[in-house]
């Protein structure tokens, strides 16, 4: 099963009549052409406001644009050697096979940030995804331990939806309206609730007000454990997985007003927001919003008693109407417990599902958008910028590194250990 890149390649030139197209002909360039853009890249993030302040990669030097991809191989795989056990590879569910092929261990973000102190020798973590992962593995890892987004422009469209100041603006006005004071039975006037994927700056504030940081595995937990502790719950950044979430819990969707920033009161009324169980940021992910209930009535009508199984990132709609909604994790574990001959439509990111699909060629498994859009941000790193953070570590340089002060990285501990205290982490799938 090709890679998203060899699969562009393929369709491009006709051998795989059929398979549909891409959603940006940019996909096809090599990324070092869209370092100095002024948005995340071709693929599904690239309509997506870019912040002024996010890093931008430099220039990736000439011999490693011009490698081939042999090249790369040898060079990646020698540089890998002699690291040895100082190096550790994490490679997420959504990178490219070219680079995933790379990775020591493969798992969504928590799982890697995890799975990197199983290698207390590692003086280097090199992170195959995105900032606001990086970011999470630096605050779990050891003060010696240095981590690398092999290019800075690896951002995360919804991570960016968020940023602290205008979290910080939401939470003085609601502070206005709700005051500080607890209910009589002990619940703060509002939590704040973040989706993992966020900066650590947002992790941090969740600290600091009693909140909690979740991913998409656990989030009904976290906010069961939200719900006892605050009468409401702010959520952010991502509107889809608290809405997903908290209506199948119960919450009416009257009681989920969205949030818009540098909207008065987000755009909402004091009534409403009085009345509101969870308050939903004005969050998406590009990726997972273009999968629409015409593609899951198109998948059902060509393949009877097909399993639909999409994210909770996917927008209401499309969750109601699949079978099935879950976490990269819980996907990949429903394929894995399926017999032979099955079926299955996913609704997740292109090479997540490619991977699947090559795993599994006893079933059937495809996306449900026929349209190869991948996530633009993961999209950014490319072997030829693993080679080079890689060499340069041989040399005993240290490029592209990502900290995070400890005054941010302690308050977004606390609330990354509130989660981990009702949720541990699960075991990671080697590479
Ligand atoms: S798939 Fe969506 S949420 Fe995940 S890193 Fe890409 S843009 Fe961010």
């Amino acid at each position: 099963m090709p890679s998203v890149p060899e699969t562009i390649h393929l369709i491009q030139i006709g051998e795989q009549a059929g398979a549909g197209s891409t959603c940006s002909a940019a996909l096809d360039d090599n990324p070092w052409e869209h370092d100095a853009d002024q948005s995340y890249g071709p693929g599904a993030s690239i309509a997506d406001p870019l912040p002024s302040d996010a890093p931008r990669q430099g220039v990736l030097p000439q011999q490693y644009r011009q490698a081939t991809r042999e090249e790369l191989d040898l060079r990646i795989r020698a540089a890998k050697h002699a690291l040895g056990e100082k190096l550790v590879v994490l490679g997420h569910f959504y990178q490219r096979d070219e680079v995933v092929k790379y990775a020591d261990f493969v798992g969504d973000s928590f799982q890697l940030a995890q799975a990197a102190k199983t290698r207390p020798n590692a003086e280097a973590i090199v992170f195959c995804g995105v900032h606001f992962m990086a970011e999470t593995a630096d605050m779990l890892s050891r003060p010696d331990q240095a981590v690398i987004l092999p290019n800075l422009a690896a951002g995360c469209s919804m991570a960016d939806m968020a940023d602290l100041d205008a979290v910080e603006d939401c939470w003085e006005e609601l502070t206005a309206l709700f005051g500080t004071e607890s209910d009589a039975e002990g619940r703060q006037p509002v939590l704040p609730v973040t989706y993992m994927n966020s900066s650590a700056a947002l992790k941090a504030f969740c600290g600091r007000h009693g909140g909690v940081v979740c991913t998409s595995s656990n989030a009904r937990s976290v906010l069961e454990w939200a719900f006892a502790r605050g009468q409401r719950v702010l959520f952010f950044p991502d509107q889809h997985l608290g809405r997903n979430t908290a209506k199948a819990m119960g919450v009416s969707l009257e009681q989920m007003p969205l949030w818009k920033p540098e909207v008065a009161l987000g755009g909402n009324s004091e009534t409403h927001l009085h009345e509101a169980k969870v308050i939903l940021w004005h969050g998406f992910c590009s990726v997972h919003k273009r999968f629409s209930v015409e593609q899951i009535a198109m998948a059902r009508q060509r393949h009877p008693g097909v399993r639909v199984i999409v994210h909770p990132e996917c927008t209401m709609e499309v969750v109601d109407a699949a079978d099935e909604a879950g976490s990269t994790d819980y996907i990949r574990k429903a394929i894995e417990a399926a017999p032979a001959g099955s079926v299955f439509a996913i609704g997740t990111e292109i090479n997540l599902v490619q991977r699947l699909a090559n795993d599994h060629p006893e079933m059937t498994i495809f996306c449900l958008d026929s349209i190869i859009c991948p996530c633009s941000t993961m999209y950014r790193i490319h072997p030829s910028y693993l080679a080079w953070v890689l060499e340069s570590l041989e040399r005993g340089e240290i490029v592209n590194q990502i900290t995070v002060d400890e005054a941010t990285a302690s308050d977004a501990r606390v609330a990354l250990e509130r989660m981990l205290a009702l949720a541990p982490g699960k075991p990671v799938m080697a590479a």
